[in-house]
């Protein structure tokens, strides 16, 4: 099959290969990936901005239909429509397994990192790594159920969003508006903020109904959150964008004791002012992955329709235009883009 590996540590060394289809172990799934979406660390993973272990077939963002189940599998059959963690080989032992955060187990193994990943024809799964696709949603939808429920643990986890907070997302790319939804189903008054780059996007944060989306190169911010929170600042801070502009400007509008969450990446070190972090007694937190209850939860908001994720899908490619399909998010081209494996044969 087709697959697109990391061939080897370094800037680059991406390619789409020939490579043997993924055998199926007892208590797998062999799933055939109907698409896969291109995320922020798929670039930098191209720039060697991410540890990987190669060579490795990348790509963690995928739905797809099951064609094999091994002997021990019990909860799923042939012909199901699934999705699944992306975190796959974990010790179940370490003080994190053992407390529900076993996607980031010390000894964690992610597939699209350390074991092969989805942007090829066919992946295997773990069934205890797999979920069933609610009947409402369409297989491309579901290729954004590993973002989603990033944000699902971000808002509802993590930074534990309480209905009437004012929540800041910053960054209006695939997982600002993810948050931003995920924050409004949880009863927060939403901001979300970008720049003129983003005009496409607060185009679909206004169908998503996002009510405050503010262009920071253009309008006045501060004296915004000013006039929402009678002068207080905002409960939370949700900072998807990895931009130290966005950082710096956040930690300047969150209220005493309100909470800063960081999902972006930012593929370097930022300053941050710590010393306004003491004195207004902020509190931050990071966000990365995922767990069983971001994974229910984000599922059942998209069934139920408080989260909406067709409108994020700007384009389909076939998985050998890759590169294109990288550029265009590199350059902040729509917004969340599939790629959809070569099916010879
Ligand atoms: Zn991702
Ligand atoms: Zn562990």
């Amino acid at each position: 099959m087709k697959a697109l590996v990391k061939t080897a540590r370094g800037p680059g060394n991406l390619q789409v290969l020939d490579v043997s289809e993924p055998v199926c172990g007892e208590d797998e799934l062999k799933i055939e990936v109907a698409y896969c979406g291109v995320c922020g660390t798929d670039i930098h993973i191209l720039k060697d901005e991410f540890p990987t272990h190669p060579p490795v077939i990348i790509g963690h963002e995928f739905s797809g239909t099951v064609v094999e189940i091994g002997s021990k599998v019990t909860k799923f059959r042939v012909g199901d429509r699934v999705v699944a963690e992306n975190v796959c080989s974990t010790c179940g032992d370490c003080y994190l397994c053992r407390t529900g955060h076993y996607a980031i187990c010390i000894q964690r193994g992610a597939q699209g990192l350390d074991l092969d990943g989805a942007f090829a024809r066919y992946i295997v799964c773990k069934e205890q790594n797999v979920y069933s696709i609610p009947s409402e949603v369409s297989l491309q939808e579901a290729a954004l159920a590993e973002p989603l429920v990033c944000a699902t643990h971000a808002v509802i986890d993590q930074t534990k969003v309480r209905a009437g907070d004012v929540v800041l997302v910053t960054g209006p790319g695939a997982m600002g508006l993810l948050a931003a939804q995920a924050a409004m189903a949880e009863g927060g008054l939403v901001i979300l903020t970008g720049t003129t780059a983003d005009r496409e996007r607060f185009e679909v944060a206004r169908k998503l109904g996002i009510p405050h989306t503010v262009n920071v190169e253009r309008e006045d911010l501060p004296r915004i959150v000013g006039d929402l929170t009678e002068g207080r600042g905002v409960d939370v801070v949700i900072e998807c964008s990895g931009s130290e502009r966005a950082v710096t400007s956040g930690v300047s509008l969150i209220k005493k004791r309100g909470t800063f969450t960081q999902v972006g990446l930012f593929g370097k070190k930022v300053p941050v002012d710590l010393d306004t972090i003491v004195t207004r007694e902020i509190r931050i937190v990071g966000s990365m992955s995922h767990t069983w209850n971001a994974w229910k939860r984000g599922l059942s908001l998209v069934a139920q329709g408080k989260i909406r994720l067709a409108p994020l899908i700007t384009a389909v490619y076939p998985l050998t235009e890759w590169e294109r399909a990288f550029k265009e998010f590199e350059d902040r081209k729509g917004i969340k883009i599939l790629l959809e494996p070569v099916r010879e044969g």
